[in-house]
């Protein structure tokens, strides 16, 4: 047997990969390195990279820069815990953030993966609200369609019904939720967008915490794109009912949208905010959730006077080093401009698709391309056929979507669409 053929049947015998069962007929594709866009894989092929690992690897990969500061960073120490100590690297970082992040966020706290994060943010919500002698503000309001991650606190905000956790509902803290804002990107909010999430704080704001939701872009809960205005009026909302506002910005923080942070799409700015995945640009897994002052003061000073959450690595050296590194590298490049061409190569690029008969539609925003099927793919046909023409590509449900590398060129990006158009012509 070669390489990869033995890496897939051990793979088989005894991994589980996410959202997948063990030994199914599902492929997956050994990769044992990656440069730049490209992936390579056990046997030699190279693939162009279309998902930046879900939203992560903003710089591409093997990148002298960050493998510089990580190996620096090796040398020094590679973790030592946080309790009772502190080191450069969170101290740079927890600055950095404070800084480039809206300005009403003035503190960090570091986990080590998105949905921990938000776990945070619920935590922190709730106990903001306790040490308010308000203990009974402890549930959340949220939009359907959302996404926020798959532990156990993050599942109870996410989609109840399309979202992939369904089979929890009965041991899931139940939420609240309201329709996901109809009103489009670019568009102002509609009467019954507002109507809707008026109603639901008026009728629950004594029992909520907070209003949590992914600021612009609905990410994994359906690749939806929405408008500025309705986060401007949730927080002239919220304010009013007395109700903090959390964004999680995991999936569009750093870039991916065409601002740094999405929210800066709009006005406002949240009380909590989360950020992850591309943090690191796709190194090692780390996580921060942002809270403004009044939050922080308000937990410091009650009781019990600390916050209840400290992770074994929490802002492990290694990751903070990358997180550093990361977010210098985008901010000395001309990221916006980049982000820019990303979206208008792939508006070029993918507009073709929506000629054909088996598709919704067709969006894009910053460097996030989206191609919306009538129906569901064919998942063990489609990746197949996207790894047979060079390119990596991972569809869900009905959707077809790109958020490739932010050192991708005009070449690569317009391969990565013409392949998407080739595959579901094919399937007409
Ligand atoms: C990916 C994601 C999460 C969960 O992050 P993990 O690192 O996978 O735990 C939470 N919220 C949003 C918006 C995400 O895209």
């Amino acid at each position: 047997m070669d390489l990869y053929q033995q890496l897939l049947a051990t793979d088989r015998q005894f991994i589980w990969h996410p959202y997948s069962a063990l030994q199914n007929d599902l492929p997956v594709f050994p990769v044992v390195s990656a440069e730049g866009v490209r992936l390579k894989l056990a046997d030699g092929r190279e693939l162009i990279d279309g998902m930046s690992s879900w939203w992560c690897a903003i710089h591409g990969y093997n990148h002298p820069q960050m493998n510089r500061a990580i190996k620096n960073q090796l040398d020094n120490m590679s973790h030592v815990m946080f309790g009772g100590l502190t080191h450069p690297p969170a101290v740079k970082l927890a600055e950095t953030l404070v800084k480039i992040t809206p300005d009403s966020l003035t503190s960090v706290f570091f986990s080590d993966s998105g949905s921990v994060a938000v776990e945070v943010a619920m935590k922190m919500a709730i106990q903001y609200w306790h040490d308010k002698n308000l203990p009974l503000k402890n549930k959340f309001l949220t939009v359907r369609n959302g996404y926020h991650g798959d532990t156990f606190g993050a599942m109870s905000v996410s989609d109840p019904d399309t979202g992939m956790h369904s089979l929890f509902n009965c041991s899931l803290t139940q939420q609240i939720f309201i329709d996901a804002p109809a009103s489009r990107f670019s568009e102002k909010c509609s009467q019954t967008d507002l109507d809707n999430l008026h109603s639901a704080l008026q009728q629950h704001h004594t029992q909520l915490a907070a209003f949590i939701l992914e600021p612009i872009v609905q990410g994994a809960g359906g690749m939806r794109f929405y408008s500025a205005d309705f986060l401007n009026r949730a927080r002239q909302l919220c304010d009013e009912f007395n109700v903090l506002l959390i964004f999680d910005e995991i999936a569009t923080g750093f870039g991916r949208t065409g601002k740094l942070f999405a929210c800066e799409h709009s006005q406002i700015q949240p009380d909590i905010m989360c950020i992850g995945k591309a943090l690191t640009g796709g190194y090692l897994t780390l996580a921060a959730t942002l809270v403004n002052s009044e939050i922080a003061k308000t937990i410091s000073n009650g009781s019990p006077g600390i916050f209840m959450h400290g992770p074994t690595f929490m802002a492990n050296p290694l990751a903070c080093a990358a997180a550093n590194a990361s977010i210098e590298l985008l901010l000395q490049s001309d990221w916006k401009n980049k982000i820019k061409q990303i979206e208008h190569w792939l508006l070029n690029s993918l507009k073709k698709c929506s000629e054909l008969n088996n598709i919704e539609e067709v969006r894009v925003l910053g460097a996030i391309g989206v191609v919306e099927c009538k129906q569901p793919v064919n998942m063990l046909k489609i990746q197949k056929a996207f790894v047979e023409q060079g390119v990596w590509v991972r569809p869900f449900g009905k959707l077809i979507y790109l958020m490739p590398p932010y050192i991708i060129n005009k070449d690569d990006t317009e391969t990565l669409c013409h392949v998407i158009y080739k595959i579901l012509k094919n399937n007409n």
